[in-house]
């Protein structure tokens, strides 16, 4: 009998870890199952913080392979800290708050030809991009502004 079950996203992690040849240890399922805790974007020394028994490289390098296959994404912000990020969906972008740091996803990419066209008139091979959006989010505009 076939019985279909929801994967935990932890164990999702897990799997695309083992399927990059990095075998599943107990220190990689702490880092999996932090990860797939998390609501929004975290560093990766937050992760450390919360896993002391982990060492440094096992995190990064998790993180690395994590965003190498597509289920995490990372996302700078504009104080120039690297955070970390679940992501559900292919290439996108964020739209990111400075006032309270939410992040959206920006669905789309409308940028590309543009970038097509200019990478040829430079010669430059275009191979990818990466593009982050900064400002206010609905919530934090002054309201004042909006009504
Ligand atoms: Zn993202
Ligand atoms: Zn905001
Ligand atoms: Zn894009």
């Amino acid at each position: 009998m076939v019985r279909t079950r929801v994967i935990p996203l932890a164990e999702q992690l897990l799997d695309t870890l083992g399927e990059q040849g990095y075998r599943s240890t107990s220190p990689r399922k702490a880092v999996t199952q932090a990860i797939a805790a998390k609501q929004g974007h975290f560093t990766a020394e937050q992760l450390r913080q919360q896993l002391p028994g982990v060492g440094r490289a096992t995190i990064y390098r998790s993180l690395k392979l994590l965003v190498d296959s597509g289920a995490l994404c990372r996302v700078l912000l504009e104080d120039g800290n690297l955070h970390y990020q679940l992501s559900h969906q292919g290439h996108h972008h964020h739209l990111l708050c400075v006032e309270c740091g939410s992040s959206q996803d920006l669905l789309g990419c409308d940028i590309e030809d543009l970038l097509r066209q200019v990478s040829a008139a430079h010669r430059f091979q275009l191979s990818g991009h990466w593009l982050e959006v900064y400002g206010r989010c609905y919530d934090c505009l002054p309201k004042a502004a909006t009504g």
